[in-house]
């Protein structure tokens, strides 16, 4: 079997059968397959997608590609979540250790960012300490005994989907429902989970940006769930604008913390407890929506889930005292206001360029290579349907003057329409689907 015939075949949009899907992902996983030959296949997919067996072969061969973690010694139900990707998407940061205090087992596999999103491995790198490349004996005893441990793909755990998705992010095949649900299933299918909670992002920051788009992918991640007797549950949420008013590494694990006091912005927590609910209702720690919310909520305004997540930062060598003291958390040299040219209400923000922005100023990766700038951010000053008054500042660009700084700022002031009479924001919460 050749690569190059497996590339021409799905160039030509013919299926291609399991074995050469299996040679494909084994020959990239171990070497013998450059990276040339699979950005190649990567964007003939993107192009002409993959008929529904050819879907399941692949996310079952990229799962397979290491070893599949078996926590069935491990009481209680395994649960996680798994976001497709967003702007100022802090989320698993806050849910993690607030689900994990209410007894359910969070053993998460997550990424990096991604293109113009973040990612959590690097926002927990943020932590001065804070080790992500855990072995997989220490994340299966740290799940059995503080109930949640967060982690990236290793050597040996889904390690052509590591390589596929550094791969994808720096050859404009990332917004591709194929290879979206392929990458995020095969991660979590060798987590050893009882049950799946997935937040599908709709909207300008997103992958998806229409709720067709997004639905079909929510639709297309649950089928690969029921395939593997794997109970899903997707929420379409919004990322028409940043969630919360973080973005950038420091400043979410800052803004989580927040919310983990009980504080914070009221997106993010009303996000936090309705995912968190739906983890609780899949664990049957829950007999519904309203109760799991409650219970969520509780444990961020009690501090239980601050707490656990300091446990978590110290199991995984990171520094606790951030918990208490968050000025410990990398701080940029500089910073920049961006003022509004005009007064009125705020009728949109363009949450991709902001990702973007951030990106380009230094806290997101351009080229795989690159490394992240964990003291970059931007703080998001209004949100749609605040007033605005010329000159006020929207955004605030923190930064230590990387050379796409300009550019970045330049976006932010883009990001933001001000209009005198603007539609009503879209929903946080468009839709919950129970696989
Ligand atoms: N999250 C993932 O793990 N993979 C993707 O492709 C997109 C979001």
């Amino acid at each position: 079997m050749r690569a190059t015939e497996i590339i021409a075949r799905k160039r030509a949009n013919q299926p291609l059968s399991e074995d050469q899907i299996r040679f494909f992902i084994e020959g990239y996983t171990t070497g013998t397959i450059p990276d040339y030959q699979a950005a190649a296949l990567l964007m003939a997919i993107s192009i002409f997608g993959l008929t529904p067996v050819e879907l399941s072969v692949l996310t079952d061969a990229m799962l397979r590609s290491g070893k599949v973690l078996d926590l069935s010694h491990v009481e209680g139900m395994k649960v996680d979540k798994h976001s497709t990707g967003g702007v100022g998407d802090k989320i698993s940061i806050c849910l993690a250790p607030a689900v994990a205090f209410l007894g359910i087992k969070v053993p998460m596999i997550s990424g990096r960012g991604l293109g113009h999103t973040g990612g959590t491995l690097d926002k927990l790198e943020a932590i001065r300490g804070f080790d992500v490349h855990l072995s997989s004996e220490r994340f299966i005893r740290q799940v059995a005994d503080l109930g949640v441990c967060l982690i990236g793909q290793t050597e040996d755990l889904a390690p052509a989907d590591r390589k596929l998705y550094a791969l994808r992010d720096v050859t404009a095949t990332v917004d591709s429902i194929p290879l979206i649900a392929s990458s995020i299933m095969s991660k979590k299918l060798v987590e050893g989970i009882d049950a799946l909670v997935l937040d599908v992002k709709v909207g300008k920051g997103a992958f998806m940006e229409s709720q067709e788009e997004a639905r079909l992918l929510a639709q297309t991640l649950i089928s690969i769930g029921r395939e593997s007797g794997k109970k899903v549950t997707a929420v379409l949420s919004s990322m028409d604008q940043v969630l919360g008013n973080e973005v950038g590494n420091a400043n979410e694990i800052r803004e989580a913390m927040e919310v983990m006091s009980g504080k914070g912005p009221l997106d993010v927590r009303r996000l936090t407890m309705a995912l968190g609910a739906e983890m609780l209702m899949l664990a049957h720690k829950a007999p519904d929506q309203k109760t799991g919310e409650e219970l969520v909520g509780k444990s961020l305004d009690d501090g239980t889930a601050l707490k656990r997540f300091q446990e978590l930062v110290q199991a995984q060598g990171g520094d606790p005292r951030v918990v208490e003291d968050p000025s410990l958390l990398p701080r940029a040299a500089h910073r920049v206001e961006v003022p509004s040219s005009s007064k009125g209400l705020l009728a949109s923000m363009d949450s991709r360029k902001i990702g973007v922005a951030a990106m380009l100023a230094g806290a997101g990766r351009q080229k795989a290579e690159d490394r992240v700038d964990p003291a970059v951010g931007i703080t998001v000053l209004k949100k749609v349907g605040d007033s605005v008054e010329k000159g006020e500042p929207l955004a605030v660009l923190q930064h230590n003057g990387a050379s796409g700084t300009s550019e970045a700022l330049q976006l932010i002031l883009q990001a933001f329409v001000v209009a005198p009479d603007p539609p009503d924001p879209s929903p946080l919460i468009l839709d919950v689907l129970r696989g």
